[in-house]
């Protein structure tokens, strides 16, 4: 998978409002995909500050995306460990980012980033072994995950990977502040977003998904934070493992990191990033167009809730590659299961 891919355009239309296609004729995987090998990183809770271990190991066709507390027993002891399944149903808290926790009440926080690059790397199946209760920033963007997932090598599996096509709309908020999800051919996601800040402003993109499109658009747009909110959170005892190597810092109308941004518009970007790995939660690829709007984890969580409350609003589908594009064709129709 270290392919090395040309670089995608930015279409501008309207008011400034890139639209970011696929360039290439890449065909996305109809087969399941893992790891050809596991892979090993080590980095720091963005909210603990603690060092965390992290090995993601290859898995079995549709075992989906599982999450294995290494520091913690399941329930019944030695020798099995706490697993946590990646699926919105788990998702506990959304505040400061996605927590996933299982029936225990075992939780693993911030696993949204990494989410995200599982979904654009296009592994279905995968074994996440942790010994902390918080998936490592990193750099705070999905880039180094990426980076580790092409290191690994991915391999396709003789399973037929599934997709949830969305049939109607759903939406979950207001007119201010909303997150929709309705009927398309492809995956496609658009966020706007609105700040004071000059640092930022009014931002929005618009992007049609694919592995080329998110890694080349997507993945390095790292998260980002107001100053005095930081500060705040250091004296509630969050965001201790926060520093300008893992996230863009605003103070009033300024960028604070030296570097400056990866993109002009890297906080939009980073949201759709967001809105990629919670999506991800829904446990298929999605084939439908997310629209976000000054929203984030708790309008995303809140939005596949809707959307799975309704047996009429989705449905699974098979999937073959389109002929000349990126996007996928539904090809089959199963029943919801
Ligand atoms: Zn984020």
């Amino acid at each position: 998978m270290l392919e090395s891919a040309p670089p995608s355009r930015i279409l501008l239309s309207g008011r400034a409002k890139p639209i970011l296609r696929p360039t290439a004729s890449r065909r996305r995987s109809t087969l399941q995909r893992t790891l050809k090998n596991p892979i090993h990183c080590t980095g720091i809770g963005l909210h603990s500050g603690a060092k965390v271990s992290m090995t993601l190991a290859p898995a079995e066709a549709d075992t989906g995306v599982v999450f294995v507390r290494t520091d913690v027993l399941a329930q019944g002891g030695a020798p099995e460990r706490a697993e946590i399944a990646a699926n919105w149903r788990h998702v506990a808290d959304t505040r400061m980012c996605t927590v996933l926790a299982n029936e225990q009440g075992t939780r693993l926080s911030t696993v949204e980033h990494l989410m995200a690059a599982l979904a654009g790397c296009e592994v279905d199946n995968l074994r996440i072994e942790i010994d902390g209760p918080e998936i490592p920033v990193m750099d705070g963007s999905a880039a180094p995950f990426v980076f580790l997932i092409e290191c690994a090598g991915t391999m396709e599996q003789s399973a037929t990977r599934r997709a949830i096509e969305v049939l109607k709309p759903v939406s979950f908020g207001d007119d201010r502040r909303h997150a929709t999800l309705e009927p398309a051919d492809g995956f496609s996601l658009a966020f706007e977003i609105d700040f004071e800040s000059q640092a930022i402003r009014r931002q929005e993109c618009t992007v049609a998904f694919d592995p080329h499109s998110f890694r080349a658009e997507i993945a390095r747009a790292r998260t980002f934070g107001f100053i005095h909110e930081i500060e705040a959170l250091r004296a509630a005892g969050l965001a201790k493992g926060g520093s300008l190597d893992n996230a863009v810092v605003v103070s009033g109308d300024r960028v604070l990191n030296d570097d400056g941004l990866r993109y002009a518009d890297e906080f939009v970007r980073h949201k759709l990033l967001d809105a990629v790995g919670d999506l991800a939660l829904a446990g298929a690829p999605l084939i439908g167009h997310y629209t976000g709007a000054r929203c984030g984890h708790h309008h995303n969580n809140k939005l596949l809730h809707q959307l799975f409350a309704d047996d009429s609003a989705w449905r699974w589908t098979t999937l073959e590659p389109a002929a000349s594009a990126g996007a996928w064709n539904r090809v089959a129709v199963a029943a919801n299961a």
